[in-house]
C-alpha cells in the first residue's frame, strides 16, 4: 500500500522533472496473465472501444490464417478449425461478460476479458463430453490472441483524456518511446532500464524527463487517480505529494528550466577551453528532422547519426528510400560533418524482420557490425551502396559499430571496393574516397586501438557499451546499475589508449556515448585528449558552459590524476573539484539535483 507523499530513490535516465497524474501503461505479469488495473467511469468508453477494436484485428488475422492454411495445405479441414474460432470471437455472450466487467467492476479491457476467458475456459473444462471440453482450449486460444492484440493497441500514453500525463510501466520499448506523444506525455517512469538504455538515450532527445528501476509494486499499484512528481536530475519518485512538495519541485523545474535558458543563449560561441583549446560539440541524431537541432544548438558536427530508425518495427527501407534519407541529412547539414552508423542492431534493439534467431545473450551476440557481415550481408550492402551514393552530396563519415577486431573492418573495406566497382559499372555517381572510422564500444577495440587506428581514418568512444562491456553489466538492468561507472579508472585507461593509437595514427578521436554529456565527466574526457564530444542536442549547451570554464592544463592535470585513482568515486571526485572550482553553477546544479528536493 502506498501513502501519500512516500518518496522512493530510483535511477534518473533523462533529466527534468514531471508533476502529473499517472498513465498506467498495461503488461501482463510474469505468469502471463495482465495485472489487475482499476479503471475510472470517464474510460470506460474507451476500454469498451479497446475491445472492439481487438476483436475486429482478431477477425481479420483468424480470417487470412484459415485462408493461409486453405491455400499452403490444400486442406478443408484444416482451415475449419478456425471456424469455431471465429466463432467465439464474435460469440455476444462472451462479449457481454467482458463488457459488464469493465463497467460494473470498473477493470481494465485486458484484466475483464483475461477474467472472463478464465471463467468460461473453466466452466467447459468442468463438463464430461469431451467435444465441449475442448472449447476450453479454443476460447483460451482466442483470450490470447485478443490480449496479444489489446496490448500492440497504441495505448500509450492516455486516449482521450485532455491532460498531459506521466507514464508509469514495466519496460517501454525503445520503438514505444519514439512514438510517444509528447503533447500528452510529461515523462515516464518504468521497472527495467537505466541511464545508458536505448528508451533512455530517446528521452533525453524527446526532452522527456524519466526514472528508471521504479520497483514493480509501485509500478502495480499506481493507478490514474494517483499524482507522482518524478526528478529525472536525482532519480526520485514522489507518490501523491503535498501541496508543498508540489509546488517547491514545482519551483525547481522553472529554475532549471531558466538557468537552462541563460545557456541556450551561449550557442555561438566557441567551444573552447580558457587557454583555447577547442573542442569539436556534436550532435546524436536519429533522425532526418532531428538534423535542424546542429544550428539550434550551436554544434558543428553530427558525431553520431544512429540509423536504426529506419529499420525498425516497419517494412525494411530499399536503397533508393535509404539514398534519399542519407542525401537529405547531408544536405540538410550543409558543410557539417555528419557521421552515419551503419545498421547497430541488436541488443536491446531486436526486429523480427531483421533477425533470423532468437539468442540468449543479444548483447553478446550477432549485434552491430557482426549481424551486417554475416546473418544480414544484404541488408548492409544496400546500405553502403546508399551511403556511398549519397556521400557526394555533403561532408560524410561512415562509422561501424560494435567491431571487435581488425578483420570486421578490413572485410568491410573489401565490401565497399567492391560495392563501388559495381556502381562505376552501373554509371552511378559516388564517393571514391569515403571517410570511415570504428566506435570503440568493445574493450578489445580499445586494446586493439593501436593496429585499428592502421585502417581507419578516426575513432568514436561509444562509452555506453563501452562502460556495459568492460564492467560486464546489462545496461538496461537496473539491479546492476550501481555498477555502471564512466569514470571508473578502468574506462578512462581505456579512453587514454585509444587517444594515444589515435595520436599515433594521426587520426581523429571523439566521443558520442552518453559520458560526453555529462558535466561532471567533461574535464576528464578534455583533459584526455579528446577531439570531439558528441551528445542529444539538449546537452550541448551545459557542455559548453563546461568546456569554456575550465583551461586544457588544468583538465590534463585532472585527467592524470584520476588515471592514478584506485576506484570510480575517487576519480570523479578529482573531476568534480575542477568543476566545483571553475564551473560553480554548474557543479550546484549538479549538486541541488543530487539531494531529494523534498521539503
Ligand atoms: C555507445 O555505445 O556509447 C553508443 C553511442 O551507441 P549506442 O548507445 O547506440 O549503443
Ligand atoms: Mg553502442
Amino acid at each position: 500500500m502506498l501513502t501519500s507523499g512516500q518518496s522512493f530513490q530510483v535511477l534518473a535516465i533523462s533529466p527534468g522533472i514531471a508533476v502529473g497524474r499517472v498513465q498506467p501503461v498495461r503488461r501482463k505479469n510474469s505468469s502471463g496473465a495482465p495485472v489487475l488495473e482499476m479503471i475510472s467511469e470517464e474510460q470506460v468508453p474507451s476500454e469498451l472501444a479497446r475491445v472492439r477494436m481487438a476483436i475486429d484485428k482478431t477477425r481479420q488475422q483468424l480470417t487470412a490464417l484459415q485462408t493461409a492454411v486453405r491455400e499452403k495445405l490444400n486442406s478443408q479441414d484444416d482451415a475449419g478449425i478456425f471456424d469455431a474460432h471465429l466463432l467465439l470471437v464474435d460469440d455476444r455472450s462472451l462479449l457481454r461478460e467482458v463488457e459488464t466487467r469493465i463497467k460494473k467492476r470498473l477493470w481494465s479491457a485486458e484484466y475483464a476479458l483475461y477474467d472472463t476467458a478464465e471463467h468460461f475456459g473453466k466452466v467447459f473444462a468442468n463438463i464430461q463430453d469431451e467435444f465441449l471440453k475442448e472449447r476450453a482450449a479454443d476460447i483460451r486460444d482466442v483470450a490470447d490472441r485478443l490480449l496479444n492484440n489489446l496490448s500492440s493497441q497504441e495505448n500509450i500514453p492516455a486516449d482521450d483524456r485532455d491532460d498531459c500525463r506521466i507514464i508509469i510501466a514495466s519496460t517501454l520499448s525503445p520503438s514505444e518511446t519514439a512514438g510517444l506523444d509528447t503533447r500528452k506525455v510529461l515523462g515516464f517512469a518504468i521497472e527495467t532500464g537505466s541511464a545508458t538504455c536505448h528508451t533512455a538515450i530517446l528521452a533525453r532527445s524527446m526532452k522527456l524527463p524519466a526514472v528508471a528501476g521504479v520497483p514493480a509494486e509501485i509500478i502495480n499499484t499506481l493507478s490514474a487517480d494517483d499524482k507522482i512528481i518524478i526528478d529525472g536530475f536525482s532519480g526520485r519518485l514522489i507518490v501523491n505529494p503535498d501541496a508543498r512538495t508540489e509546488e517547491s519541485y514545482r519551483l525547481r523545474a522553472e529554475s532549471a528550466q531558466a538557468f537552462y535558458s541563460t545557456l541556450v543563449q551561449e550557442s555561438s560561441l566557441r567551444p573552447e577551453t580558457t587557454d583555447g583549446f577547442e573542442i569539436e560539440l556534436a550532435i546524436n541524431a536519429g533522425s532526418v528532422e532531428d538534423i535542424s537541432e546542429l544550428k539550434t544548438a550551436g554544434a558543428s558536427a553530427v558525431g553520431l547519426l544512429r540509423t536504426e530508425f529506419m529499420f525498425l518495427g516497419r517494412e525494411l527501407p530499399d536503397e533508393e528510400e535509404q539514398f534519399e534519407v542519407y542525401k537529405q541529412v547531408l544536405i540538410a547539414a550543409e558543410d557539417a560533418p555528419v557521421t552515419v552508423r551503419t545498421l547497430d542492431i541488436g541488443g536491446d534493439k531486436l526486429d523480427n524482420n531483421i533477425f533470423r534467431s532468437l539468442e540468449a545473450n543479444p548483447f553478446l551476440g550477432l549485434r552491430g557490425i557482426r549481424l551486417c557481415l554475416f546473418e544480414r550481408r544484404d541488408l548492409f550492402e544496400t546500405q553502403l551502396r546508399a551511403l556511398l551514393r549519397a556521400g557526394v552530396y555533403g561532408n560524410l563519415r561512415i562509422m561501424l559499430p560494435m567491431v571487435s577486431s581488425v578483420l570486421e573492418v578490413l572485410e568491410v573495406k573489401l565490401l565497399i571496393a567492391d560495392l563501388q566497382q559495381q556502381l562505376e559499372k552501373e554509371n552511378v555517381e559516388f564517393v571514391r574516397h569515403p571517410v570511415i572510422g570504428v566506435m570503440i564500444e568493445t574493450p578489445a577495440a580499445a586494446l586493439m586501438a593501436d593496429e585499428l587506428g592502421r585502417h581507419v581514418d578516426f575513432f568514436s568512444i561509444g562509452t555506453n557499451d563501452l562502460v556495459q562491456y568492460t564492467m560486464a553489466i546489462d545496461r538496461g538492468n537496473e539491479r546492476v546499475a550501481y555498477l555502471y561507472k564512466p569514470a571508473h579508472p578502468a574506462i578512462l585507461k581505456l579512453i587514454a589508449s585509444t587517444v594515444a593509437a589515435a595520436r599515433k595514427n594521426n587520426i581523429f578521436v571523439g566521443v558520442c556515448g552518453q559520458m560526453a554529456a555529462e558535466p561532471e565527466f567533461v574535464p576528464l574526457l578534455v583533459g584526455l585528449g579528446v577531439h570531439e564530444l558528441s551528445m542529444e542536442p539538449p546537452s550541448v549547451a551545459m557542455v559548453r558552459r563546461v568546456i569554456r570554464s575550465i583551461s586544457f592544463y588544468e583538465a590534463e592535470k585532472t585527467a592524470a590524476q584520476a588515471l592514478a585513482c584506485p576506484n570510480a568515486a575517487a576519480s570523479l571526485e578529482v573531476s568534480l573539484n575542477l568543476l566545483k572550482r571553475c564551473a560553480p553553477e554548474i557543479s550546484s546544479v549538479l549538486k541541488k539535483t543530487d539531494e531529494s528536493g523534498e521539503s
